[in-house]
């Protein structure tokens, strides 16, 4: 069996590149890998692959075992299709949603492909370079990877060429546009909307650029992290730094009003610690619902650990307000297809939007550690 590059878990809190073999419709066992059977399965020599900061959580989190590839962000050409596969065929240029989903079960069949029911024997929703916890599938930062269920999962992009000239904004379709979108749509954002976003990382920057293509007015972004925040400003938001004085102060200097609209959580649990001793997992989310008006709604596309562990959401201030509350996992494919018609067709520029880089594959480490860093930049990778 041949061997490839690919970025690998090496220990707690490191990624490092690695030769691994080259990915079969027939699974074999493997670090975080569960073998079975994928004639409904293509492979797919990559183009792009993102690194995320879910891939942060992989790497710092209790699920990765030693050796198991990363990464669910991939946009690549078909090499290889399975004998089940009829809509997809070699050649063809694809981007792949992060979910692992069937399209045959009762969730799928209703868009819930970030919770399907087939893809993880441990729970509902599976995605590749997790672990067993997210189903045991292989991970997509590598020259090649298998993708399941190809003719139900893959967003077949309409023109090679000019997917290649577009690389940078594609390559976003898979995870971080999808789940900012998805946020900005229930957090109700409008034309004339006001909006509130915790962090500006990739994701946050994302979220604001899909709040500026639903017509928001004003897109405040709130971070620590003031190369984020500069970056924030070149690409037409309006930065909050958060080490300085209150946000309703902030708002109110921005918007005239001391509340906005819509907010959206895109820290999750990963707030805690930021500023200090003793902040509780929530303490992102309590500012943006401090700052969300009566009647408004709050998104949490931010990642917070399952359990029973406590998390210090203030309910009150939801209650009082009569906020709504929408969370979880996006499901990723349902908003491929306008996404890339926005891009491809309609000159948004989501790449520029949340900087992204390209860098060689074999450099993922480094990438992976500036990410870790805070660097105000969405890494590439490119084999
Ligand atoms: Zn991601
Ligand atoms: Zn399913």
């Amino acid at each position: 069996m041949g061997t490839q590059t690919a970025v690998v878990y090496a220990e707690p809190g490191r990624a490092e590149v690695r030769e691994v073999p080259l990915p079969s419709l027939d699974v074999r066992p493997a670090p975080g890998v569960l073998p079975r059977r994928c004639d409904h399965g293509v492979i797919i020599r990559t183009l792009a692959t993102g690194v995320c900061g879910s891939d942060q959580h992989t790497l710092h989190g209790p699920g990765a075992a030693p050796g198991m590839v990363l990464g669910h962000e991939l946009t690549g050409i078909v090499t290889e299709v399975g004998r089940d596969v009829e809509r997809v065929s070699v050649g063809d240029v694809c981007s792949v949603p992060f979910n692992v989903a069937c399209g045959r079960c009762a969730n799928c069949r209703s868009g819930l492909t970030s919770h399907c029911l087939s893809v993880n024997p441990a729970r509902p929703g599976g995605t590749y370079g997790m672990g067993e916890g997210f189903g045991g599938w292989c991970g997509l930062q590598a020259e090649f990877a298998l993708v399941p269920y190809a003719d139900f999962n893959l967003y077949v992009l309409p023109d090679a060429d000019q997917a290649g000239e577009r690389l940078l904004d594609v390559a976003l379709l898979g995870d971080v546009l999808p789940t900012g979108y998805h946020a900005a749509l229930n957090a109700r954002v409008r034309p004339g909307s006001t909006v509130y976003i915790a962090g500006a990382g990739p994701v946050g920057l994302a979220c604001a650029a899909a709040c500026r293509l639903l017509g928001a007015a004003a897109v405040l972004i709130g971070d620590f992290n003031t190369e984020r925040l500069a970056h924030a400003r070149t690409v037409g938001f309006e930065p909050v730094d958060l080490s300085r004085g209150d946000l309703a102060d902030a708002v109110a200097e921005i918007t005239g009003r001391r509340h906005v609209d819509a907010g959206i959580d895109c820290v999750g649990a990963s707030a805690s610690g930021l500023d200090g001793e003793g902040t509780p997992p929530a303490a992102a989310f309590n500012d943006v619902v401090s700052v969300v008006g009566p009647g408004g709604a709050v998104a949490v596309p931010g990642v917070y650990p399952g359990g029973g562990a406590p998390l210090g959401v203030r309910l009150g201030g939801i209650w009082s307000k009569a906020l709504t509350v929408t969370s979880g996992a996006t499901p990723a494919r349902r908003y491929q297809d306008e996404l890339a018609r926005a891009v491809l067709l309609g000159g948004f520029d989501a790449g520029k939007i949340v900087g992204a880089t390209a860098v060689p594959l074999a450099q993922a480490g480094d990438a992976y550690a500036r990410f870790a860093a805070g660097a105000g930049r969405k890494f590439i990778l490119v084999p």
